[in-house]
C-alpha cells in the first residue's frame, strides 16, 4: 500500500537540500503534477468544491519543504517533544483527529532539513542531560507511508541509535516497514503499532491495511529487536464488540508467540468533540460512528474542549475487559495507560 502522490509542490527552499534535489528528479519523470512554491504557510492549487473533495484531493497532494523555527512543540503525557518530519497521512480513518488539527485541506508535508531537525533534537537532549528525553515521531502523521520516498525515519532510527540519553517512538498503521529493519536501533526507537478489530478497521480506516498485514509486520518488527508497543484505539462498543476484539488479541498472540519481550499497550477508547463530529460529518455523512452526545459523558479537557465519552460504567466494563483479556494473552505486558 504504497503512497502515490497525484500532485507535488515542492518550496523553492526545499530545492537546496539533496533530499528536495533526488525527491524532485524522482517525480519529475512521472505522472504528477509539479510545482514549486514560495511560502510553505499558502498552499493553493489543491482543487475541490465540497468538503469531500478538498479532502480527497488534499490526500493525494504532497508537499515538500523545509522545516522552519527552532523549537519542537511539546508532547505530553507520552514523550517530551515532537519529532517534526512529516505531517498528516494518506489514510482516511474517519475518526482522525488531524481532521479538526489541519484543516479543511489536510495535505502530506514532509520536511527535507533532516539533519537540521536531528541537530535540534540533539541540543534538546543536551540541555536536559543527565534525564532522558523522549522524541514522538507520529505526533501528526502516519510517517510510513511516505519513508520510501524520504528515508527520514531511517536515519532519525540511527541517530537515536547513538544516543546516551534520547529516546525515539512513533506508531503506524501501516506496513512497509522492511527498509527499517536491519538498522542499528540499539533498542532506542520503540516501534508501534495502532491495531484495532477487523468491524472498526472495515468501516473507518479507509485507505490502510488490513489487520493481519499489520500483525505481520509488528511481527517482523519484533523480531529485528526493536522495542515493541500498540496502541488499541479508538475502541468502540459495537453488538459483538468483546468477541472481535478478543479475536484481534488472539491473532496478535498467535503472531507473536515466539517473541519473549515484554510488550507496551496503550488503551484509548473512542471521544469526540463537537468540532470533530461536525467535520466528520461533513466528510463522511454516513458515518456509522457512534456520535450520540446523548449516550456520552461530559469531560472538560484542559484546553477548553468539552471531550463526549462513554459513561463511567461503560469505561470500567472495557477497562476490565482488556485487562482480562490482556492478561489471559500477554501475561508480562504493560499497560500503559486506558484512558
Ligand atoms: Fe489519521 Fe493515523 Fe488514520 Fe492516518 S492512519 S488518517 S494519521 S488515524
Amino acid at each position: 500500500m504504497q503512497f502515490k502522490p497525484k500532485r507535488v509542490f515542492f518550496e523553492e527552499k526545499a530545492l537546496d537540500y539533496e533530499l528536495g534535489q533526488n525527491l524532485y528528479n524522482y517525480f519529475k519523470n512521472d505522472q504528477v503534477e509539479l510545482k514549486i512554491i514560495k511560502s510553505h504557510n499558502r498552499i493553493s492549487g489543491i482543487p475541490g468544491k465540497t468538503p469531500q473533495q478538498s479532502y480527497n484531493e488534499a490526500k493525494r497532494t504532497l508537499v515538500v519543504g523545509v522545516r522552519k523555527g527552532d523549537n519542537f512543540q511539546t508532547c505530553k503525557p507520552s514523550a517530551h517533544f515532537q519529532l517534526p518530519l512529516v505531517t498528516s497521512c494518506p489514510g482516511k480513518c474517519e475518526y482522525c483527529y488531524l481532521q479538526t488539527t489541519l484543516g479543511k485541506k489536510p495535505y502530506i508535508r514532509v520536511y527535507v532539513n533532516v539533519e537540521e531537525i536531528l541537530q535540534r533534537a540533539e541540543e534538546y537532549i543536551q540541555e536536559r542531560k543527565p534525564e532522558i528525553t523522549i522524541f514522538e515521531g507520529a505526533a501528526t502523521s502516519d510517517p510510513i507511508p511516505v519513508e520510501y520516498l524520504t528515508g527520514s525515519l531511517a536515519r532519525t532510527i540511527n541517530f537515536f541509535g547513538q544516543q546516551e540519553l534520547g529516546l525515539f517512538r512513533f506508531v503506524t498503521k501501516f506496513t512497509d516497514v522492511d527498509s527499517l529493519l536491519n538498522l542499528k536501533h540499539q533498542g532506542k526507537t520503540t516501534f508501534r503499532f495502532s491495531i484495532n478489530s477487523s468491524y472498526v478497521i472495515n468501516n473507518f480506516e479507509h485507505g490502510t491495511p488490513a489487520l493481519i498485514d499489520r500483525l505481520e509486520a509488528a511481527a517482523k518488527v519484533a523480531h529485528a529487536g526493536y522495542p515493541l508497543g500498540f496502541i488499541i484505539g479508538p475502541i468502540l462498543e459495537y453488538s459483538n464488540w468483546e468477541e472481535e476484539y478478543s479475536k484481534m488479541l488472539n491473532s496478535l498472540h498467535n503472531y507473536l508467540t515466539d517473541i519473549p519481550k515484554k510488550i507496551t499497550f496503550e488503551l484509548i477508547t473512542h471521544r469526540f468533540t463537537s468540532r470533530a463530529k461536525n467535520n466528520i460529518l461533513s466528510l463522511f455523512p454516513e458515518s456509522k460512528l457512534p456520535l450520540n452526545e446523548e449516550e456520552r459523558q461530559l469531560k472538560y479537557g484542559q484546553f477548553g474542549y468539552t471531550k463526549y465519552l462513554y459513561p463511567k460504567d461503560k469505561l470500567a466494563q472495557m477497562q476490565v475487559f482488556f485487562n482480562d483479556q490482556l492478561k489471559k494473552y500477554f501475561p508480562q505486558a504493560d499497560i500503559a495507560y486506558f484512558v
